[in-house]
C-alpha cells in the first residue's frame, strides 16, 4: 500500500474511533456535569471515554498524594518483557522494543492512541534525512546548546539533556525509515520560527493543528506488525514492586477488572504530565497554579502515574517547570482547547495594555508564544487587557498569523480533515459564544467596558486614544505589531478581554539519568524503571517555569526520543553516552 494511502486509512480509523468516543461520551458528560461543558466550545475532555469504565480523571477530582506500589499477585494475568504506560511518546518506545525482539505491551487508558502528542504538529529537531535532503542546515548541536542555556548552571542535568538532544535526530530518522513519510516543517512561512519535521502533506493551510496524529496511528499499526500488544481503555492503577524492583503494573481493564501485567525487563512510564490535576499543580508547579488560566493538554493529563512513581520511591525532578502559550481566558473550564474561537480572537494583535496602562509588547513568531505567556504572567494579575471594536471580524482576518493563532475558517482547504466536533470550523462562532457568555466583554462606551473589566476608565480611554493616534500615523511597527496589522478602536460597540496564559505540558516528574532510568530518592537507580516524555521531570531545567523549552528537550520530539531511548536501554542497544565537542558560538 502507498504510504499516502496508509496515512489516509489511519486518519479514517482515527476519525471513527473519535466519533465513537464522542457518541459514547455524551452520557458520561451528561451525568458528570453538563453544566461545566455547556456552551463552552470544545472542552477536549479527551480521556477517550476511559473515565466511564476506569474512574474519572475529572479536573476537579485530582489528588496530589503519592500512590503506593502494590505487592506482586499470587499469579500474574499476563507476562511481557516490556510494559509501556501511555501511547503518546510511549508508542515510539513500544515499537522500538518490539522491533528489537521484546514481548511488549503498551497500556493506554483512553479509547484511542496519542494522548496530548496527537494534538501537536511539529517534532522539533534538526539534521534528519528529510531536512538535510531539503537543503536545511543541521542545527541540532545549537538546539542542544539552547536547551543547556536554560539550565541552572551546575544543576547536574547536562548529560540527560545532551543525550536526548543527540538521539532526537536518530529517533525521527528511525520512524521515517519504518515508513512514516515526514517533511520538514515549513520554514520561512507559517511556523517559520520552528525547526522540525511533521507527517508529510498534513498541514492545514498553515494551521498546525493535529498534524502529528498520523505518527501515532502509524505506530499503533507498526506495534501490531512487530507482534506487540496495544491495550486501549486500560488504566494503570498502581506499580507492582518486589523489594527494590518494579516488576509490573496493576491495571483496570476495559471490562473494569483488575489485572496484573508482569514486565520482566522493564516498565517505561510515558503517561504524560499533570496539566489537568490542579492539586498536583499547587504542590509541584505553583507558578502554573497561581498564574495560568486554563490548560489545553486534555483531561487525560492527570498525573497519577507520576504519583505512582513517587509512591514507589522515585526522586522528583523539574520543580515549577511547565510550558504555556498566550491565550488563557477567565471563566472557562480548566480544560479548554487552544483552538476555540474565543481563544483565537483573544490572541490576535489588538490594542493591549496592562492594569497600569502600559502597552504590552506583542510577539508575532510562534517561537515566541511561550515568551508571550511568560510576559503575561509577569503582569499584575497575570493578564493583559485587549480592546477592539465592532469591525473585529474584518480586522482579525487581515492579520497574517502563524500556527495556532491562524484563524480557523470554513473555507480552509482540507478543513474536513479535522472533525467539527473537535475543532469548530469557524472561529467566529466560538468568538460569539465568548461574547454571549461574557468572557469577551461588550459595551457601548470605553468607560463602561473598562468598568466591566475592572480597570480604571481613564486608563482605558487614554490608552485607546494614544493607540488610535498611533494607528493613524501609520508606523511601520508598534510594540511588536507590524504596521499593516494595526487597527483602530473607534466604532461602537467596543469589546475587551483579559488575556493570560494557557498551559499545554508540565515538566515536573521523575528524575532520570541520561539513559532514562529513574533515580530513587536516595540517588540509586531504580531497577527496571524508566520514564519518558512529560512523566520525566527536569528536562527543561530544575526551575524552568513558564516553559520556554519547545525543542528536542521539550514537547513531542522529547517524548518520542526519551521513550525510544528507554526501549533501547532496556534491550542493550542504546549507544553509550559521550559528551560531544560543541561548536563555538558567536
Ligand atoms: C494543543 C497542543 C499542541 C502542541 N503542539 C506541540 C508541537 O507542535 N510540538 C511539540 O513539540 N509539542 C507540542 N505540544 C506538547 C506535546 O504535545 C507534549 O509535550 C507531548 O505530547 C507529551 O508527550 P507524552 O508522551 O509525555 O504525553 P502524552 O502524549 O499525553 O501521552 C501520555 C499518554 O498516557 C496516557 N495515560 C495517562 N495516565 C495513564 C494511566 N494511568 N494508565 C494508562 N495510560 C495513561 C494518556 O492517556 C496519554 O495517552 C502540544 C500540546 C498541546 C496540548
Amino acid at each position: 500500500m502507498e504510504k499516502h494511502d496508509q496515512l489516509m486509512e489511519a486518519e479514517e480509523r482515527f476519525s471513527l474511533t473519535r466519533r465513537g468516543f464522542l457518541t459514547g461520551a455524551a452520557a458520561t458528560v451528561a451525568v458528570a456535569g453538563a453544566a461545566m461543558l455547556s456552551g463552552c466550545g470544545q472542552g477536549k475532555s479527551d480521556d477517550g471515554g476511559a473515565s466511564a469504565a476506569n474512574g474519572s480523571d475529572s479536573v476537579t477530582e485530582g489528588d496530589a498524594a503519592d500512590i503506593e506500589p502494590v505487592s506482586a499477585p499470587a499469579s500474574w494475568d499476563e507476562e511481557y518483557e516490556v510494559v509501556v504506560v501511555g501511547s503518546g511518546g510511549g508508542l515510539f518506545g513500544a515499537v522500538r522494543a518490539a522491533e528489537l525482539g521484546a514481548k511488549v505491551c503498551c497500556v493506554e487508558k483512553s479509547a484511542s492512541v496519542g494522548g496530548a502528542s496527537k494534538e501537536s504538529s511539529i517534532f522539533a529537531c534538526s539534521g534528519t534525512k528529510v531536512q538535510l535532503a531539503a537543503g536545511l542546515p543541521d542545527i541540532s548541536m545549537l538546539m542542544i546548546q539552547g536547551a543547556l542555556g536554560k539550565q541552572v548552571p551546575g544543576a547536574g542535568n547536562e548529560k540527560t539533556i545532551v543525550n536526548v538532544g543527540m538521539n532526537a535526530t536518530r529517533t525521527m530518522d528511525w520512524v521515517s525509515d519504518l515508513g512514516l513519510e515526514l517533511e520538514p516543517t515549513t520554514t520561512g512561512g507559517p511556523q517559520g520560527g520552528m525547526t522540525g519535521v511533521s507527517p508529510a502533506g498534513k498541514e492545514l493551510d498553515g494551521l498546525a493543528a493535529r498534524t502529528n496524529i498520523y505518527a501515532y496511528t502509524f505506530l499503533e499499526e507498526q506495534l501490531g506488525k512487530f507482534g506487540g500488544t496495544m491495550k486501549l481503555n486500560t488504566k494503570v492503577t498502581a506499580l507492582v514492586k518486589e523489594g527494590d524492583t518494579v516488576t509490573g503494573v496493576q491495571v483496570l481493564d476495559e471490562s473494569n477488572e483488575t489485572k496484573y501485567l508482569k514486565a520482566t525487563k522493564g516498565v517505561i512510564l510515558a503517561a504524560g504530565g499533570m496539566c489537568s490535576n490542579r492539586e498536583m499543580l499547587a504542590k509541584y508547579i505553583p507558578s502554573a497554579y497561581e498564574r495560568v488560566k486554563c490548560s489545553s493538554a486534555g483531561t487525560q493529563d492527570s498525573g497519577e502515574v507520576i504519583r505512582m512513581g513517587f509512591g514507589a520511591g522515585a526522586q522528583q525532578g523539574g520543580f515549577d517547570s511547565y510550558q504555556a502559550f498566550d491565550g488563557g481566558l477567565d471563566g472557562v473550564p480548566w480544560d479548554y482547547y487552544l483552538y476555540n474561537g474565543d481563544v483565537q480572537l483573544a490572541r490576535q494583535a489588538w490594542c493591549s495594555i496592562d492594569l497600569r496602562g502600559n502597552f504590552v509588547p506583542y510577539y508575532t513568531s510562534v517561537a515566541q508564544y511561550g515568551a508571550q505567556a511568560q510576559l503575561y504572567q509577569s503582569l499584575p494579575g497575570g493578564q493583559k487587557y485587549c480592546f477592539f471594536d465592532s469591525n473585529y471580524e474584518q480586522y482579525a482576518e487581515t492579520f497574517d498569523q502563524e500556527c495556532c493563532r491562524h484563524l480557523i475558517v470554513p473555507t480552509m482547504p482540507d478543513i474536513d480533515r479535522i472533525p467539527e466536533a473537535l475543532i469548530e470550523h469557524d472561529w467566529k462562532l466560538g468568538a460569539q459564544r465568548g461574547i454571549d457568555e461574557g468572557r469577551i466583554v461588550k459595551a457601548d462606551t470605553l468607560a463602561e467596558l473598562a468598568s466591566k473589566l475592572g480597570v480604571v476608565a481613564e486608563t482605558v480611554e487614554e490608552a485607546v486614544s494614544t493607540w488610535n493616534a498611533t494607528v493613524a500615523s501609520k508606523p511601520e511597527e508598534f510594540d511588536g505589531i507590524p504596521g499593516a496589522w494595526l487597527t483602530p478602536v473607534e466604532k461602537a460597540p467596543f469589546y475587551g478581554v483579559a488575556v493570560g496564559s494557557i498551559m499545554f505540558s508540565t515538566h515536573v516528574g521523575l528524575l532520570t539519568n541520561e539513559n532514562m532510568q529513574v533515580y530513587a530518592s536516595d540517588g540509586a537507580l531504580m531497577p527496571n524503571l524508566y520514564a519518558a516524555g512529560c512523566t520525566v521531570g527536569g528536562n527543561c531545567g530544575p526551575d524552568e517555569s513558564y516553559g520556554r523549552c519547545l525543542g528536542p528537550n521539550g514537547g513531542v520530539c522529547f517524548a518520542a526520543t526519551t521513550a525510544f531511548m528507554a526501549a533501547e536501554q532496556i534491550m542493550g542497544k542504546l549507544p553509550a553516552f559521550v559528551m560531544p565537542d560543541f561548536p563555538e558560538t558567536a
